[in-house]
C-alpha cells in the first residue's frame, strides 16, 4: 500500500520560520513547528509531525492541506517508509 513519505522524509520551512510538512502547504494550513523557537530535530521527532505520521498510517487524511491534496510525488510503499525511517532513526541515535 503506498502513502504520502513527506511526514517522514519531509520538511519544508516557510521564510518566516514555521514548518509544515511539504511544499504544498505554503499556505501554512498546517504548522509542525517553529524554528525560531525549536531545533530541527525538535520538530522532526516532536509530538505534531508523529501524530500527522499516524494519521497517514491510519489513512485519516480529515486534515487540510492533505484532505484535498492530489500530489502523489511524494507516494512510497508504507512498509519500505517504515523501514527507512527506522534506520535513519538508529543512524541518528548513534550520532548523539
Ligand atoms: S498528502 Fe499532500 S499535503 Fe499532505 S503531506 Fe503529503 S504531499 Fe503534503
Amino acid at each position: 500500500m503506498k502513502i504520502c513519505s513527506a511526514p517522514w522524509f519531509n520538511l519544508t520551512i516557510h521564510s518566516s520560520g514555521k514548518a509544515v510538512m511539504c511544499c504544498i502547504d505554503y499556505k501554512l494550513e498546517y504548522i509542525v513547528g517553529d524554528t525560531n523557537e525549536q531545533t530541527l530535530e525538535e520538530i522532526l521527532y516532536g509530538e505534531i509531525l508523529e501524530r500527522v505520521r499516524q494519521q497517514h498510517l491510519s489513512g485519516s487524511l480529515n486534515f487540510s492541506p492533505c484532505n484535498k491534496c492530489i500530489n502523489k510525488h511524494y507516494y512510497m510503499d508504507r512498509d519500505e517508509i517504515l523501514d527507512r525511517w527506522n534506520k535513519s532513526n538508529e543512524i541518528y541515535k548513534r550520532k548523539i
